[in-house]
């Protein structure tokens, strides 16, 4: 045998997915033309379950209630699952697609109007993991859910259409931030209790009377005449800021997507859209699309709160009366899950963060996560070689630019995702996602190809076996 030949047998060769991928350009830019339209419209997990929601319905789907082959359980309007059956055996087990639709941002805290010298601000709580020197300095939008006393629900939104207003965190002039700033470390440098936004400046007055905080007095008044808003009402009420900026292409030849939230909404968008192509599948196939993985997948529309296990006893009744708890268990234990989250892509000027003989490279197609967690596998779900095994198979059978990753050097860092919390009902669960840059800013890139092939790694998990 040749050389060149024995290599190609025994050596592992990475390729760029766009050079494996010449014939399939066109449908790489479509997909992420739709792709980009997700991301503008589903900014945040209320938003990422309507547009959800709506597309399943035009599927036809429809509440499990009035729907017997395919159906939506949803969870809050924070969190839902899409269930499509399928004529083989139950107890085979069910084939899940987890991910999630929350991404880091900043929360208003239930009282978070004031005004100080010439301005009216909001104060924030982050949520997830954020560097919070990206939040200052760049446009935010606001998206408000409120209840109203009498139980009215208002979804509020500003700063996405063009002729809004946005909003911003004022950051310190550098003439003046050498202490205050440039001494500390960078994680310390803006405190927590200083993303605080502005919201507006003109004090309402009149001759007669002193009126005590007259901006923030006039931000109720706007708010209260175009909104219905009284102060009382932001105490229950759900108001996250966002970046306001739209998905853009990056790159001279737009190879890259820019845009906030990728994390996890580019594997919420291509499980969806796999989903949909595999309604033919012989298994019974399953969507989920979790809230709260960013804090830890707390809460009750979190993966913790076994929302998953309330998806498999309504597909039981749906094939048996009075299903048992022991088929409940059995169902889960035989069932296969991907754990749909991004991982971070080797970063090209920081490239000693990673070790790059097992960390994903940007365009090499589809990331495979074995093992999540954090030095020493702590808090891992680690796919066992069996299931790792399969995967394998199918996606080199369906033709998927596919690449292994690792988050980081061992004793780097880490991090999790669902894959542990499912991995608790005895399923088989791997980590499958897209590779990012900047994973947790308020811009993170992903590459075109990679999207795409994340799509196709999800379509062959569902229609394989
Ligand atoms: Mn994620
Ligand atoms: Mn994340």
């Amino acid at each position: 045998m040749e050389i060149k030949d024995l290599e190609k047998k025994l050596k592992i060769t990475k390729k760029s997915a766009w050079e494996l991928n010449k014939e399939n350009i066109e449908n790489i830019f479509e997909f992420a033309e739709e792709y980009k339209k997700f991301l503008d419209f589903a900014k945040t997990e209320r938003k990422a379950f309507d547009y959800i929601l709506n597309i399943a319905k035009e599927h036809g789907f429809s509440d499990y209630k009035n729907s017997n082959e395919k159906f939506i359980v949803s969870n809050r309007g924070k969190s839902l699952a899409l269930v499509k059956l399928g004529k083989n055996s139950i107890e085979n087990g069910i084939k899940f697609i987890v991910s999630h639709i929350d991404s880091p941002r900043l929360d208003l805290k239930q009282n978070p109007l004031f005004e100080d010298v010439g301005v009216g601000l909001l104060r924030t709580h982050y949520y997830g993991g954020i560097k919070k020197y990206h939040w200052v300095s760049i446009p935010l939008s606001l998206y408000g859910t409120f209840i109203k006393e009498n139980g009215e629900k208002l979804e509020i939104v500003i700063g996405e259409d063009d002729n809004d207003p946005v909003f911003t965190i004022a950051d310190l002039l550098p003439h003046l931030a050498r202490k205050t700033q440039g001494e500390k470390k960078v994680f310390e440098a803006i405190p927590g209790e200083k993303l605080v936004v502005m919201f507006g400046g003109i004090p309402l007055t009149n001759e007669d009377d002193e009126i005590k905080e007259a901006i923030k007095l006039n931000i109720l008044k706007i708010l209260n005449e175009k909104y219905n808003l009284v102060e009382e009402d932001f105490l229950s009420a759900e108001v996250e800021i966002v970046p306001c900026f739209k998905a853009r292409d990056v790159g001279i030849d737009r190879s890259f997507i820019g845009a906030y939230g990728q994390d996890d909404r580019v594997c919420a968008f291509t499980s969806l859209k796999a989903f949909f192509d595999s309604l033919n599948s012989d298994d019974t196939i399953v969507a989920l699309f979790a809230d709260k993985e960013e804090i830890g997948s707390d809460g009750n529309t979190g993966a913790k709160a076994r929302f998953l296990e309330y998806v498999v006893s309504k597909i039981l009744e749906k094939k048996f009366e009075n299903p048992s708890e022991f088929l409940l268990k059995e169902v889960l234990f035989n069932s296969r899950a991907v754990s749909a989250d991004v991982n971070g892509a080797v970063n090209p000027v920081y490239q000693d963060v990673h070790e790059k003989q097992n960390a994903a490279i940007i365009g090499y197609g589809v990331c495979v996560t074995k093992f999540t967690g954090s030095g020493g596998k702590y808090s891992a779900n680690d796919a066992h070689a069996e299931f790792m095994g399969w995967i394998r198979k199918i996606l080199n059978k369906n033709n998927v630019v596919w690449q292994t990753g690792e988050l980081g050097k061992v004793d780097e860092g880490g991090g999790g995702t669902v894959a542990k919390f499912l991995a608790e009902y005895g399923m088989d669960v791997i980590d499958i996602g897209t590779a990012l840059l900047g994973m947790h800013s308020p811009f993170e890139i992903s590459s075109k190809a990679d999207v795409y092939e994340t799509y196709k790694a999800y379509k062959a998990f569902y229609n394989e076996n």
